[in-house]
């Protein structure tokens, strides 16, 4: 078995990061190290719903209780409006057991209760990657401060400009989604007396408006995607104007409550959407990625930091059933099987959940995209939120074993 005396690197403090350095310490066992490039761990202040099928693994790491006190949930499932406020369609925001709703979080909250269940003895700031060499046994990390350090493996998950991934000869292109967010919190006292503690997406015009609650309903986050050609020719976020959001969503065909919602926002930033092509592989040697390194999703089923922390589950399982630092390849060629398929098909549905949303291409016809997005909450709940990491890793395992002992 793989023991606390197998070293591995995590290379990125991020959500995902943390996450996996919490459940390779509890479940597999090991000795963790994360390494981070800025000089403290922090996100960006926006919002982040936590789903079902990643509370589930969060209950098992036994960090979910933390997640809930500072989280927000809703009163009820979300809803698909048009823009006018016209109901579409609800949408899906529970298991089918009911034992978990989506939560929403403040970014930075987030990152607070996943850094407190990480040893700080073991998280290394300011220690930006340069390169990941292989050795006969375990890898050799070169930081850009002039550090470098030997582990028996490492975990690459530091996010869509990830440097790791290319250690596993993996280099994929972004891909512009001709979409950029304006995004950011408001202070849920600006806003009137009865507005609904839900989610709620508004669509029209090719473009579309989200908000939920965060932070015990203190906040609300916001989430508006606009078509743009701004990030393709220079940097791909920024400081924006309130007026040049509020622009977007003026006039008589918006919902007057929308509207309202918008006058309370004080600041905002744009951010550009991208997302890239599945990897064909996520694992080399003793060298696999995490995350959005592995996986950048557009955000819009609001599944990027679920799926690093289903990933993280699922690399721990793998990695627990490790017999020594020698057999941890092949836990990771394990971990990138079972979860690169999953990814992928999610990779995908974002891109298809952005179309629906500002209704392009086949979507245009509003009467399919209304459709779909009924049908689609059915789908979310099952294959979605009902997906528990933990279980299809473990079975996994099993028919892995079978094969290897067959
Ligand atoms: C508008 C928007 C809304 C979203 N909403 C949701 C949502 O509701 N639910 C959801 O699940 N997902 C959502 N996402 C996606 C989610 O934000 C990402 O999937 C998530 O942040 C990925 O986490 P990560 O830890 O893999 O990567 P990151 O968050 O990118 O973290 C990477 C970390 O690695 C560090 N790093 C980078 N390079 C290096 C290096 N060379 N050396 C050392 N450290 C390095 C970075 O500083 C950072 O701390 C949304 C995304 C957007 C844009």
């Amino acid at each position: 078995m793989v023991s606390h005396t197998t070293r591995i690197a995590v290379i990125g403090g991020g959500m995902g990061g943390l996450t996996a350095a919490i459940a390779l310490t509890r479940i597999a066992g090991v000795q963790v190290t994360v390494f981070e490039q800025a000089s403290k761990l922090g996100e960006v202040g926006a919002g982040v719903t936590v789903a079902p099928n990643a509370q589930r693994v969060l209950d098992k790491l036994g960090v979910l209780e933390q997640v809930k006190r500072v989280g927000a949930i809703p009163d009820g499932h979300g809803v698909y409006q048009d823009a006018m406020g016209n109901l579409v369609t609800d949408a899906a925001w529970e298991d089918s057991g009911r034992q978990y709703q989506n939560i929403g979080m403040y970014r930075p909250d987030l990152i607070n209760v996943l850094a407190q269940e990480v040893d700080p003895e073991s998280i290394r700031l300011d220690h930006r990657i340069a390169s990941v060499q292989t050795l006969e046994s375990g890898v050799r990390l070169a930081f850009e401060n002039g550090a470098y350090e030997d582990f028996d493996a490492v975990v690459g998950a530091d996010g869509i400009h990830s440097v790791v991934r290319k250690s596993v000869m993996q280099y994929p292109d972004p891909v512009y989604s001709g979409y950029i967010v304006y995004r950011g919190v408001v202070d849920a006292s600006l806003l009137p007396d009865d507005w609904r503690m839900i989610s709620q997406v508004w669509m029209g015009n090719q473009r579309h408006f989200m908000c939920y609650p965060l932070q015990n309903r203190k906040l609300f986050n916001f989430v508006a995607g606009v078509p743009s050609d701004r990030p393709l020719n220079g940097p791909w976020s920024g400081p924006a104007g309130v007026s040049e959001l509020a622009a977007e969503f003026a006039g008589e065909n918006w919902d007057p409550k929308l509207q309202r919602f918008i006058s309370a926002i004080e600041k905002t930033f744009w951010w550009g959407l991208f997302d890239h092509e599945p990897l064909t592989n996520w694992s080399h040697g003793s060298i696999t990625l995490l995350g959005d390194a592995a996986h950048t999703m557009l955000p819009h089923q609001g599944q990027g930091v679920n799926q690093a922390i289903e990933d993280s589950m699922a690399l721990a399982i793998f990695l627990k059933a490790a017999d020594s630092p020698a057999d941890i390849p092949e836990a990771f060629r394990r971990y990138t099987s079972v979860r690169m398929q999953r990814t992928a098909i999610l990779q995908h549905g974002s891109r298809r959940a952005g179309a629906m949303f500002d209704a392009q291409y086949e979507f245009a016809d509003l009467k399919k995209r209304d459709a779909d997005l009924r049908v689609g909450r059915d789908f979310r709940r099952s294959a979605v939120f009902d997906y528990d990491a933990q279980k299809v890793a473990e079975k996994a395992l099993t028919r892995f074993r079978k094969v290897q002992f067959a």
